[in-house]
């Protein structure tokens, strides 16, 4: 982005963006002549936060209606999560797996128990939690189910989101994740989300796992019919296939429960977290199963140098603990119903649709009154983070600490940036 003009009150715009202060652009120009363009942030640069507020280079503040993708589920400089990691910084930070450290024990004991498994593997990123998950289910599909060597499937939904690597983007649908990065891993069959018969249908002698997430978050808050996941269950136990729950977004209180299959009552056999489980201090995420199935990894067979780091194992601690009293989840719940019936009037006043779950909603924009990313500028000026996902919809995703005023003021300020 260069800058385009410098008004004589020392504010710039940047073509179709709004004016921005001297301050906001000078930070803008540097990322952009520094850091790869792979991200295209709408024009503000925030410099503190704390809860749901965020405060930018001008002093000027935000709610923060994204939580950056739901990482900061528990509020930005969350009380207790800065004092678990002040806490662990002066003790370790890292010792690799190459020995113990005194922080991993409590930390997978305390994680599996909230997932009602018996073993955690720990990793740092999202896309590595899927990646570990995608080389565990091969691998149980030749050891334990006997699939013919290397002719594992494993089963996905069209509108998938699991992360950026080559592998996980090999069967994404979207081009913008895949233009130019072949050739692609195979080994994954896709089929429409929120149809069983077509999963069923699809599910042959070298099936090894479903890989879904149970709400589709960038696809734009795509929450299947209900049943949809008690089918999904009831088939793969019945074929002996695994189900994996990709639960980075839905999990951790977002949607109201700990995980979003509990609002199915479907127990997966895998759980993948991240974002919120390193409580937006530091990444953590982790694969959540039972022995007979992270069993089949042995020592040298897979591994990370900073998965489950004394850091991240203080913090993920502290994130598991107050999940494990429920207020968070009863919260989200609370505020969710609220949100998506203040979102819900807006329907036929220049919102299509409505979709969510707990504290997490897509709404459709009518495209007469603009795209997505003009109602999220609109928004940006009205004191609003919000993110848009592929052209018409609006991303909500407010930490659960957020205040129930401040709720009501989202609602509104997205009915007046709709009437602009
Ligand atoms: C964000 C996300 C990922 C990838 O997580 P990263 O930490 O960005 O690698 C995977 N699955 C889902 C459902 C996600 O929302």
């Amino acid at each position: 982005m260069t800058t385009d003009a410098l008004q004589h009150d020392g504010t710039t715009t940047h073509e179709g963006e709004p004016a921005v202060s001297a301050a906001t652009a000078a930070a803008i120009d540097q990322v952009e002549a520094h850091a790869a363009h792979n991200y295209h942030p709408l024009p503000v640069v925030v410099e503190h936060a704390e809860g749901a507020w965020v405060t930018d280079v001008d002093g000027r503040r935000y709610l923060d209606c994204l939580a950056a993708y739901s990482s900061m589920n528990f509020g930005h400089g969350n009380p207790r999560l800065l004092a678990a990691a002040h806490a662990q910084l002066d003790r370790v930070t890292l010792t690799s797996r190459a020995f113990h450290s005194a922080a991993l024990g409590p930390f997978v004991e305390a994680l599996a128990e909230l997932a009602g498994k018996d073993m955690v593997l720990p990793m740092n990123t999202g896309a590595e939690a899927v990646e570990s998950a995608i080389k565990v289910a091969r691998r149980w599909a030749y050891q334990v189910k006997g699939v013919e060597a290397d002719r594992a499937e494993i089963i996905v939904m069209e509108g998938n989101f699991h992360g950026r690597t080559t592998t996980i983007v090999s069967f994404s649908d979207d081009p913008d994740a895949t233009t130019g990065y072949g050739p692609f891993t195979p080994g994954f069959v896709r089929v429409p989300f929120g149809d069983a018969g077509a999963l069923e249908a699809a599910i042959g002698p070298n099936t090894a796992a479903v890989l879904l997430e149970p709400i589709q978050g960038e696809a734009g808050i795509n929450v299947p019919p209900p049943g949809y996941l008690r089918a999904v269950r009831e088939i793969t136990e019945r074929e002996r296939v695994l189900m994996i729950a990709d639960e980075i977004q839905s999990g951790l209180g977002r949607t109201g429960a700990t995980f979003q299959c509990d609002n199915e009552g479907v127990v997966p056999d895998v759980y993948l977290l991240g974002k919120a489980l390193g409580g937006g201090v530091v990444p953590v995420s982790a694969v959540v199963a039972n022995s007979d199935v992270l069993g089949v990894l042995t020592p040298g067979s897979h591994g990370s140098t900073f998965g489950g780091n004394p850091l991240a194992a203080a913090v993920g601690l502290e994130v598991v603990r107050m999940l494990q009293e429920g207020a968070m989840q009863a919260r989200a719940r609370e505020l969710g119903a609220r949100l998506q019936e203040g979102l819900g009037a807006l329907i036929g006043h220049g919102v299509t649709a409505v979709r969510g779950a707990g504290l997490w909603a897509g709404i459709d924009i009518d495209p007469s009154y603009g795209t997505a990313r003009d109602v999220c500028l609109r928004l940006l000026e009205r004191g609003i983070l919000a993110k848009d996902t592929h052209g018409q919809t609006v991303r909500l995703a407010p930490p659960i600490v957020i205040d129930e005023a401040d709720l009501d003021m989202l609602v509104r300020e997205f009915e007046a940036a709709l009437a602009h």
